[in-house]
């Protein structure tokens, strides 16, 4: 019997969307039946997360993600991911808080790099992620350097973010303008760059670039149904 997955989403819901989906695809499209996990979603109301953010207040965020966990566990769930990268900025504490297993996204997309061989990669997602150093660092800890847009950039970055794809509004103007911040990264010394933000896949796809792309959302949706299947050996960190 497969193991309950359990999401924790809303951060958006563009994103939760794609969890759902990739994990009962990718377990089709590998068993080509539809035994796939039972999955249980807690979708928060993201305003008030938006507007914790904004005004810097992390501890309701966490408090509120803390209870978004027990929730998950209460209905039942075995393994849980928080379908955000930003929010894992205070992944340490929630994982002390949570009474179920988590899987990091960060962790997630570190071994992806790892497997990879590469060495400095470019790093885009909300401002949150790019200047906070829970990615950075982490990386630097396996010898994987980051580089992130300028000022300028970051903003842009996170204002399609926030005011386009969380809303579902996928633009030609703003894939041309991520592209060309890519290029930026690229000239830099990026050896790849990691979507780190889980809508950012709605917008740049591999089609898109010439250099490789690490989309976090599948990588981590990909460790849930992998743990959740048995395929794989437990992440580190899970029991
Ligand atoms: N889903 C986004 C991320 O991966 C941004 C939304 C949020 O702030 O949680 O960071």
């Amino acid at each position: 019997m497969h193991k309950r997955i359990g999401i924790l989403g809303g951060m958006t819901a563009e994103s939760t969307v794609t969890y759902y989906q990739y994990i009962v695809r990718a377990y089709q499209q590998r068993f080509g039946d539809h035994g796939y996990p039972e999955i249980v979603i807690v979708s928060v109301s993201f305003q008030q997360f938006e507007d914790w953010m904004e005004a810097g207040n992390w501890e309701a965020i966490a408090a509120a993600l803390a209870q978004g966990l027990r929730r998950l566990h209460a209905a039942g769930a075995q393994v849980g991911v928080i379908a955000t990268n930003t929010m894992h900025l205070l992944f340490d504490r929630l994982e002390r808080a949570s009474p179920l297993p988590l899987i990091s996204i960060v962790d997630a997309t570190v071994r992806a790099i790892e497997r990879a061989r590469l060495s400095r990669v470019g790093l885009l997602g909300t401002r949150f992620t790019m200047e906070q150093p829970f990615y950075a660092e982490r990386l630097a800890r396996h010898g994987i350097a980051t580089i992130v847009p300028d000022i300028v950039d970051r903003h842009d970055v996170h204002r399609v973010i926030m005011k386009e794809l969380s809303l579902g509004i996928v633009s030609d103007a703003s894939r041309r303008r991520y592209l060309e911040i890519i290029d930026g990264l690229v000239s830099r010394g990026a050896e790849a760059v990691v979507l780190g933000c889980t809508e950012i896949p709605l917008l740049v796809r591999p089609e898109h670039t010439t250099v490789p792309l690490f989309d976090t959302t599948t990588l981590h949706a990909e460790e849930a149904l992998a743990w959740a299947i048995g395929e794989t050996g437990t992440p580190q960190g899970l029991v």
